[in-house]
């Protein structure tokens, strides 16, 4: 049985995992006015665990959008989609960013319904990619998380 809440040591791994950023919006806990949260991708209300593959770093506008979310509407299409799974998606094969990477791109119903959702392109979260950009610090590196 695994236990409700993620253990320090997990909470750590997840911290370190991520490198920082929130594996939704990319943002910098470093530049962000919040510390950012362990998020259970799969809730634990839907039978998630607190384990290493359910867990994400998140910030605060994207965990409390998510919620216990993870299904939701394909802006494009209106179909039910599931939401980007840090752990078991291949994120660039949903998403990918504009030309002055500003804005997230959803190029499936699982990235649109994601941006959606998690509104990924709030106007805060546009501006302090633009400004990152400016002294380099956006995009932050990622790698594949499959
Ligand atoms: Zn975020």
């Amino acid at each position: 049985m695994t236990r409700k809440r993620p253990s320090r040591k997990l909470q750590l791994l997840v911290r370190e995992r991520a490198r920082g950023c929130c594996e939704y919006c990319f943002c910098q806990e470093a530049y962000a006015t919040e510390r950012f949260s362990i998020e259970h991708i799969i809730p634990l209300i839907a039978e998630g665990h607190s384990v290493e593959n359910n867990l994400a770093l998140a910030c605060q506008g994207c965990n409390s959008s998510k919620y216990d979310k993870t299904l939701a509407s394909d802006p494009a299409t209106g179909q039910v989609a599931p939401l980007y799974h840090p752990r078991r998606h291949d994120w660039q094969q949903h998403f990918s960013w504009n030309s002055d990477c500003t804005l997230l791109i959803g190029l499936t119903p699982t990235g649109r319904a994601t941006i959606e959702a998690l509104r990924l392109n709030r106007e805060g979260v546009i501006n302090l990619r633009r400004m990152l950009s400016l002294v380099g610090k956006h995009p932050p590196q990622q790698r594949s998380s499959s």
